[in-house]
């Protein structure tokens, strides 16, 4: 390999409140109660993330492991079915308009696209394959040999400082520059990753985002109302 091979940028992004303009994890949990079935996962993840300003990394990852557990057994093919059908009557129509643009404008410039999120891999598989993103990181729950899952995800949560994680191991492996990549984010807890790429753009973002980035000069995009 030529020493002056150049690594090429990526650019990441999140999923809930970014490209699309809803909390998936609240939408499904509203979902699944109206049709009687609010799953202890879905009530802790949806609570969890109501309240994560307050709560440590330390605890996420607890709360997590938690709701987890409550999915032991249960099929992949399952989760999959149950989210497709979420995904296609909740989801599909809240992409945001300024994601497209976005999205289309890196796909010129031949940059690879992936999504970054802490949502399951069911919806993640669906949201990269709905909104041709080339590829997805997502937090992953570990199946036995038939497809059913074991009721543990696969550590660190990919949330926080386990997007970094993920997404340098991704870079590494697709020989990608992380530090020269772009991250789109909406949310706070997204710090550590959009400290560590060169170009930060928050998006929509919450107002504790919002002040981190006036601070650091970061631009801000409105992606909800473009036409
Ligand atoms: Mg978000």
């Amino acid at each position: 390999m030529s020493s002056e091979h150049k690594a090429q940028p990526a650019a990441f992004f999140d999923l809930d409140r970014t490209l699309i303009s809803i909390n998936s994890a609240f939408t499904y949990a509203r979902y699944e109660r109206r049709r009687g079935r609010l799953s202890l996962f879905t009530f802790l993840r949806a609570s969890l993330w109501m309240g994560l300003y307050h709560l440590s990394i330390v605890d996420i990852e607890k709360a997590f492991a938690r709701a987890v557990e409550a999915y032991r057994g249960v099929h992949t093919d399952e989760l999959m079915k149950l989210t497709r059908q979420f995904f296609h009557e909740e989801v599909i129509n809240t992409i945001q308009p300024g994601a497209r643009q976005v999205l289309q404008t890196h796909r010129d410039q031949n940059h690879p696209l992936v999504l970054l999120t802490a949502s399951s891999p069911y919806m993640s598989k669906l949201a990269a394959q709905t909104w041709d993103l080339d590829d997805w990181l997502c937090n992953q729950f570990p199946t036995d040999d038939q497809g059913f899952l074991r009721g543990t995800f696969e550590p660190p949560l990919c949330y926080g400082p386990g997007k970094v994680h993920r997404a340098r191991r991704w870079a590494e492996q697709n020989q990608i520059d992380l530090e020269e990549s772009y991250f789109y984010t909406d949310s706070f807890s997204d710090l550590p990753m959009l400290e560590v790429v060169r170009y930060p753009r928050v998006i929509n973002p919450d107002p504790r985002l919002r002040r981190a980035a006036i601070r650091r000069g970061w631009p801000i995009e409105d992606w909800s109302d473009r036409s």
